[in-house]
């Protein structure tokens, strides 16, 4: 296929379902020289996109280059109608086409130049002028759709628009026979509107569109309402262009929605919902990324574990609410003690916290659970019908080691863990610090961790 597609001059690149380069065509790389010898099979369509647009983009532009190779991949998935855009100076029409649930093939043609204001004069001066721009049927056919629908010549400049158009942007019809081009008509929506951040976001997108014309953008309208504009420009003999304008006001309010729902539930996903600390989830998940960022000497990982020392008898004494009261009252106070950017306090399980400190030392980091031991010890925890109590805690310390190929997780937990049981063995309210040898990868084997689910 891909062969055949070469001799009419269709260029051809088939990916994968997970966006992956297939195979392609010998006018591909005609058409994309900047693939030429470097695409390959097994290359993702990002990387394709992101020589692409190292390409087309001027060099202030290409900061937002991750962000165009984001919006062409959601094309990539979604588009079903072919689009057009301009390259090396040639116009070219894009499509895709899903095969199955395994490929998606995409395919270009080139199609004639686009016709600028220039070549449509010429155009235009060999032909009687137009007195009217549609016959009176398609007129009525355009009125009597539901979309917005507006005509400019080649010059930019609005010739025709039917009732839709006026009544999403809210644009006086006056704009017609002013001369308006397309591009004031945005300006004139916000007319007398407090321009905010979806304003500033439209001008962007209006400012790009002219280099990527042919693909659909989204643009905010006052009182936020927002429309899905497609431009088909310099398609007609005269160089006419043809836009069309969806409503998409509940589209975007519903995606709103769903944004701030899968927020919510990503925060409670990591949140444990007695103390509001991350829970162990979010703890494994920064450990293990903080441990691989780790360096040995000048940015070591230090680990606390806390536990609070003798809770079951407190639960048995004043009941489980009270218990709770207190893990949350140690909870504020194991959170107020560390400040800096980075330091992490996780409830782990049960009664037991454990704090993270990303680029702290053995010695610091003993020295902050020693504040920490001190300012839980001081605490007189209010209970609900019952007199305060006062709390203890034990606290395990323990550094990143310099050894060959890192620490596991769980090894490094366990040394923390180790310490943890010393300082209850020693009689409890006190720090312990595990300091192996160095270049010793177990200096203190774990006691055996009963499993608890928390949060
Ligand atoms: P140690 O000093 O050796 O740590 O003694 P401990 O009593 O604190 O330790 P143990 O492991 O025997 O008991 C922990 C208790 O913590 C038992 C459990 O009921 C209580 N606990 C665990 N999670 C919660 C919770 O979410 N709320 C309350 N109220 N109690 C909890
Ligand atoms: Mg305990
Ligand atoms: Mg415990």
């Amino acid at each position: 296929m891909a062969t055949v597609l070469d001799q009419i001059e269709v260029a051809m690149c088939l990916f994968d379902a997970q966006d992956r380069t297939v195979l392609w065509n010998d006018c591909f790389e005609r058409y994309f020289p900047e693939h030429a010898g470097l695409v390959h099979a097994g290359e993702p369509y990002t990387e394709n996109l992101r020589r692409f647009y190292r390409h087309r983009l001027a060099s202030d532009e290409l900061g937002a280059l991750e962000h165009h190779v984001a919006e062409a991949v959601q094309r990539h998935r979604m588009q079903r109608a072919p689009l057009e855009f301009d390259h090396h100076g040639f116009r070219v029409r894009a499509a895709s086409l899903e095969i199955g649930p395994q490929w998606r093939a995409r395919v270009w043609r080139k199609t004639q130049p686009l016709v600028t204001a220039g070549t449509a004069a010429r155009q235009v001066a060999a032909k009687p002028a137009q007195s009217r721009p549609l016959s009176a049927e398609v007129a009525d056919a355009l009125e009597s759709i539901a979309d917005g629908v507006l005509l400019v010549d080649s010059e930019d400049r609005v010739l025709w628009a039917n009732r839709q158009f006026f009544d999403l942007l809210g644009v006086p019809h006056l704009a017609l026979s002013s001369g308006c081009r397309a591009d004031d008509l945005h300006a004139l929506a916000w007319q007398g509107h407090a321009p905010g951040p979806d304003h500033a976001a439209g001008l962007e997108v209006l400012r790009r569109r002219h280099r990527f014309s042919g693909a659909p953008y989204e643009l905010a309208l006052p009182r936020d309402r927002w429309v899905r504009v497609t431009e088909r420009r310099g398609t007609s003999a005269q160089g006419h262009g043809y836009f069309s304008y969806v409503d998409i006001t509940a589209l975007k309010r519903q995606q709103r929605e769903l944004r701030m729902f899968s927020e919510r539930l990503e925060k409670l996903a990591v949140t444990d919902s007695l103390t509001g600390l991350v829970n162990r989830r979010r703890f494994d998940e920064n450990l293990a990324a903080e441990l691989r960022r780790a360096v040995p000497g000048t940015a070591p990982l230090s680990l606390l574990m806390v536990d609070v020392d003798k809770f079951k008898p407190l639960n048995d004494a004043h009941g489980h609410v009270a218990g709770d009261a207190v893990l949350r009252q140690v909870a504020q106070c194991l959170a107020g003690a560390v400040r800096r950017a980075g330091d992490m306090v996780a409830r782990y399980g049960g009664e037991e916290f454990a704090v993270l400190l990303p680029r702290t030392g053995l010695d610091a980091a003993r020295a902050l659970a020693e504040r920490i031991r001190q300012r839980v010890a001081a605490l007189r925890l209010p209970l609900e019908q019952a007199a305060a109590v006062q709390v203890t805690v034990s606290i395990g310390v323990c550094a990143s080691l310099d050894v060959p190929d890192g620490e596991s997780c769980s090894a490094f937990v366990e040394r923390a863990d180790a310490a943890l049981y010393e300082a209850k063995r020693l009689g409890r309210n006190r720090v312990e610090a595990n300091m192996p040898q160095p270049g010793q990868r177990d200096a203190c084997p774990g006691r055996p961790r009963p499993a608890q689910t928390v949060g």
